[in-house]
């Protein structure tokens, strides 16, 4: 990595002694999940696989018996026998494969289908390459695990690990080989329908689950058989498109993109990514699919990344669209110029790479940087070893009970418990399995297919549980009251009236309520309003006017805006969607017999005039005194404050409760001398800690529980304007009742370096904050210095 550390032999930066840390602080516990350079072991699997002498040899080999068709053909990937959509793809599949004129193929997703064309390719082209299948498997393959917003919420790289392992498995023994994930975008909009396929708003947490998806689907060896390739996608700046709207614009500072947005890209290709998606958007006027700036520059020369970059589906002929191709040749050049190795779906390369090599437009050697490029990730996948699927293990090898359980375990820590107010004399959640009955009411309430989310690849919904199919299972028929209320986007009077009578009939209502999973998240599905659709804000309130206590489900790809729900429902839990095992998971933690330990990993609005609104803001010159309240006649005024609406969120980021309660803070004062030096250094020295922060977190209440407790630094007097906090670390603690752990995290100089004035990344003199706090907006600050030596 290249610093400002490294490249000045100047001054040091340490902390002076006098201001060595006396913490008191008041959290957490130990960096189990914490890691403080970006994927430093995976780098070194990356270079074993991808950057050897022998793969080399064999694609220097192959290279050289190729015709510049045959090397073209290698650049182009088609939806199998898509012709429709946005698309101007050829179906002719089987003849372009005998003709040696794709690489990649997508949308084939069995081992007949894939073995057939693989037979074609291998046994019947002049060079016998083998085809490359791709697919998004996006949150699994058959066995569908929780939307990745609600992976991205359990905080747990562990269990995004095993999700994407099991993803990979079924995948693979279906013969595709290649998934389009994992989306990395950080997004801080909750208009935009695709923040419910990514990790949230966080630098941090997003770089650590990326790794944690790349480790899954790449598995120990790349050659294994059960390995596919992730992608990291959509390079870059995809997430910050302009008032939330699909396929919008952006306009991103290089030092907002350095610091914010390329982190977690940065992670997956350190932990061995081997390809990377272009996106759809441009970005400061240059469309990403056509930006020799991040492709070329920034990925491919700064990160050394060996891999190879395919577009996004006809992101190649949408420069034209973009205003900066007048013609398809000029389209393809500047895409392939910039980076671009493989075309999904434009059939734009296909079209004029021959005549812009031959015109001297495009040089061959960057033709021949691309096909290496791909050869080299198709040798290390181990394709020319065993090309074909084995279609007598494909079943066995799908929804495995050990998957299933992986699914529950992901669905049940992807819950997040978002209120759960007192009702006579303890908190309304977790519910007693003697409550005599339940109206279990709303449309996502019997819904099995909407469980899957947005992106289920093969999930069926048969193969989900609703939460009607648990409940009912748990407490049986006669005790669950069901009354679907409606439909998604309408209900009748009928609907809404056998609503509110199964609630006043029954001891507790359950109301299930939320966004169409298909239509409503994901791509293309940005929404200007974030309330419940159709009639259900209506008959929640229904609901709650018959004074039965509520639980309120929520399914949905995003957070939606609800103030009088977080103001008038007892109990609120965001389930997003949690996939096959969804209902399941839920009856757990309605009754107890899981606690929820889910967080938030985007920050939750109070209304859509907030957003973007996100926890790693800057302060501002005039950062207004009391955000929780708008600016009211006579208050104080010139400042950055709306006069309509707190500025502070719904809920923070980090923030998620449980059922039991926690303190963050030492018993007995522990007060602990720390020094640091030499941080530029240390910068970029794996595991090299240069300070380390401990607290006592004690549980307090009468249950066992888990808190997660959350690192966050603060740069002032810094070059450049740091924001109000950045998460640095986060570890699971369990507790429990009365017990008190005292926690640890330690922290190496990449807590502190930065993307500064000068565009490097380096460590600078600077005041520095620190929190170990439940949530991004708690916890008692401690303060130490960074000096110039
Ligand atoms: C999406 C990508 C996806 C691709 C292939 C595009 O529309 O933006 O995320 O991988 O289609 O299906």
């Amino acid at each position: 990595m290249t610093t400002r550390a490294n490249r000045s032999a100047g001054a040091n930066v340490y902390v002076r002694r006098r201001f060595f840390l006396r913490l008191v602080v008041n959290f957490t516990l130990l960096a189990i999940f914490y890691c403080p350079i970006a994927g430093a072991q995976s780098n070194a699997s990356r270079q074993s696989t991808l950057d050897t002498p022998a793969l080399d040899k064999k694609v220097d080999e192959l290279l050289g018996k190729m015709t510049l068709e045959e090397k073209i053909g290698q650049l182009v990937q088609y939806s199998a026998g898509q012709a429709t959509g946005p698309t101007s793809g050829r179906t002719d599949d089987r003849d372009m494969a005998r003709k040696g004129q794709v690489g990649s193929l997508f949308n084939v997703n069995s081992a007949h289908a894939t073995n057939e064309l693989q037979h074609i390719a291998v046994d019947e082209s002049r060079l016998h390459i083998p085809l490359l299948f791709g697919l998004d498997v996006i949150h699994g393959f058959r066995t569908t695990f929780p939307l990745n917003l609600g992976l991205a919420a359990t905080w747990d790289p562990g269990i995004v690990e095993k999700v994407s392992r099991v993803a990979a498995q079924e995948a693979s023994a279906a013969g595709v080989r290649w998934t389009f994930s994992p989306m990395v975008d950080i997004a801080r909009d909750a208009r935009w329908g695709r923040i419910s396929e990514g990790a949230g708003e966080d630098p941090f947490l997003g770089a650590a689950l990326a790794r944690a998806y790349v480790r899954g689907y790449q598995g120990q060896r790349l050659d294994a058989p059960d390995s596919i390739l992730a992608c990291a996608k959509h390079y870059v700046g995809y997430g910050a498109a302009e008032a939330g709207r699909e396929y919008n614009s952006t306009e991103i500072s290089e030092h907002t993109l350095r610091q914010y947005y390329l982190p977690p890209f940065h992670a997956a290709e350190e932990a061995g990514a081997a390809t990377f998606m272009s996106a759809f958007n441009s970005l400061n006027g240059i469309p990403t699919s056509a930006n020799p700036f991040t492709i070329k520059q920034i990925l491919k020369k700064e990160w050394g990344f060996e891999g190879f970059v395919v577009s996004d589906w006809t992101s190649v002929s949408e420069i034209m669209a973009h205003g900066i191709a007048l013609d398809g040749a000029t389209a393809a050049r500047k895409a392939f110029l910039a980076g671009v190795d493989m075309d999904m779906q434009s059939n734009i390369y296909h079209r004029n790479m021959l005549q812009l090599v031959q015109s001297g437009k495009v040089p061959q050697s960057e033709i021949d940087d691309a096909v290496r490029r791909i050869l080299r990730v198709k040798f290390a996948l181990g394709l020319f070893d065993h090309p074909f699927a084995d279609e007598s293990k494909e079943a066995g090898a799908m929804l495995r009970p050990e998957s299933v359980a992986i699914a529950k375990t992901a669905a049940t820590r992807s819950l997040v418990l978002l209120r759960n107010e007192s009702v006579s004399a303890s908190t309304l959640l977790p519910l007693s399995a003697k409550v005599s009955s339940i109206a279990l009411i709303g449309p996502l309430a019997d819904d099995a297919g909407n469980m899957l989310g947005s992106w289920s690849a093969l999930g069926r919904a048969e193969d989900a549980v609703s939460l009607r199919r648990a409940l009912t299972q748990k407490l049986g028929d006669s005790r669950v009251h069901f009354a679907k209320g409606g439909n998604i986007l309408d209900a009748s009077e009928a609907d809404i009236a056998s609503a509110i009578t199964a609630a006043q009939e029954s001891d507790i209502a359950v109301l299930a309520l939320g966004e169409n999973a298909p239509t409503m998240t994901g791509e293309a599905a940005s929404r200007s309003k974030l309330g419940l659709p159709g009639r259900q804000q209506e008959l929640l309130e229904k609901v709650v006017a018959t004074g039965k206590p509520v639980v309120l489900i929520l399914f949905s790809g995003r957070p939606l805006t609800l103030p009088w729900a977080f103001e008038h429902v007892a109990a609120v839990i965001a389930a997003w969607y949690p996939g096959v095992q969804a209902g399941n998971a839920l009856t757990d933690v309605l009754f107890g017999d899981a606690s929820p330990t889910g967080h938030l990993p985007l920050t939750w609005p109070r209304s859509v005039g907030q957003e973007p609104l996100y926890y790693n803001a800057l302060n501002t010159g005039r950062p207004a005194a009391d955000p929780d309240h708008p600016a009211e006649p006579g208050e104080q005024k010139y400042v950055s404050r709306y006069i309509d609406e707190p500025n502070t969120p719904q809920f923070p980021f980090g923030f998620g409760l449980t059922y039991t309660t926690f303190r963050y803070g030492n018993t007995q004062p522990n007060a602990q001398e720390l020094s640091v030096s030499s941080l530029r250094q240390s910068l970029g020295t794996i595991g090299n800690k240069v300070l380390t922060v401990s607290t006592e977190i004690t549980n307090t209440g009468s249950r066992a529980g888990e808190t997660m407790a959350q690192l966050y630094v603060r740069l002032d007097g810094t070059s450049v304007a740091m924001p109000v906090r950045m998460l640095k670390g986060f570890q699971p603690v369990s507790l429990g009742p009365g017990e008190t752990r005292k926690i640890t995290f330690d922290l190496d100089a990449n807590a502190f370096a930065f993307w500064g004035a000068d565009n490097t990344r380096g460590v600078e003199p600077a005041r520095v904050t620190l929190w170990i706090a439940p949530d991004s907006a708690q916890g008692q600050p401690t303060k130490l210095e960074i000096t110039e030596r």
